[in-house]
């Protein structure tokens, strides 16, 4: 079971993904946190972030490992535990420019795609181009959103005795890196045609989470043959009928 989970900063995302991986006992990946930890290894190794050829140059060099237990993910570069110096405001404000490298794409693609392939047992893959282009044959793909202004404050809620900035400094942030995720050229951040679209405002994360694991559950009913119909076509539905379900 290969659960593909996208969206902007801020609307549950991260939250979301790891309970559910942890409720259905799969494993969990936050592909935003290898980008913080690829733009990290840029930061510390003098390599101009902006330089897109200096980038690319690099993009090979660092050794990124990721934990995939919801319950404790991990993130090391070159051996070094990375979590805490990923989240800086250093990073966040050159991820975006770091990740629209095409040569970091490829190199982090790759190693998504094969972390998903060992899962036994199937995982949850979060970030913001997984449905699109790392996993588009994803058992279910899943697009959240939110308001602006529900997503700087969860965000801002998250950074308190961090990085805290007030909130229309974070709401700014936050919408200056959506517009860089989705401009860039290579793989934008995009709903996926097949993706079901949550919009997570005026929902509390368990509403979320127990929205998602019944999708997981329909899409797994659905690839074992349990509900398809005569026409083979999966009991999870198409994906206007599983948005209008949620929406509701
Ligand atoms: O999810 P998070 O906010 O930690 O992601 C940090 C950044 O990593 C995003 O703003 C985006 O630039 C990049 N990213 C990406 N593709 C993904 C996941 C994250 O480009 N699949």
């Amino acid at each position: 079971m290969i659960v593909a989970i996208d969206g902007p900063s801020g609307t549950g995302k991260s939250s979301t993904s790891k309970a559910v991986a942890e409720t259905l006992g799969l494993s969990y990946l936050d592909t935003g946190a290898q980008y913080r930890a690829i733009t990290w290894w840029m930061l510390t190794n003098g390599v101009p972030v902006d330089d897109a050829a200096a980038v690319a140059a690099a993009a090979s060099e660092p050794v990124i490992v990721s934990g995939t237990d919801p319950a404790a993910p991990t993130i090391a570069v070159d051996g070094t535990d990375a979590s805490g110096p990923i989240r800086t405001k250093e990073v966040t404000a050159a991820v975006s420019s770091v990740s629209a490298v095409p040569e970091v794409r490829s190199r982090i693609t790759a190693l998504q795609r094969s972390i998903a392939a060992e899962a036994a047992g199937g995982i949850v893959v979060e970030g913001r181009d997984i449905g699109t282009t790392v996993l588009p044959d994803a058992d279910l793909k899943v697009f959240l959103t939110a308001s602006p202004e529900a997503r700087a404050s969860r965000r801002s809620g998250e950074l308190k005795g961090k990085d805290a900035t007030d909130l229309s400094a974070t709401r700014e942030a936050l919408i200056q890196r959506d517009a860089a995720d989705s401009g860039r050229k290579t793989s934008p951040l995009k709903k996926a045609d097949d993706a079901v679209e949550v919009d997570t405002t005026q929902l509390t994360l368990e509403q979320v989470v127990e929205c998602v694991v019944t999708l997981v559950e329909k899409a797994a009913d659905a690839k074992s043959g349990g509900s398809r119909g005569p026409d083979g076509a999966g009991g999870a539905g198409g994906a206007d009928e599983k948005a209008g379900q949620i929406s509701k």
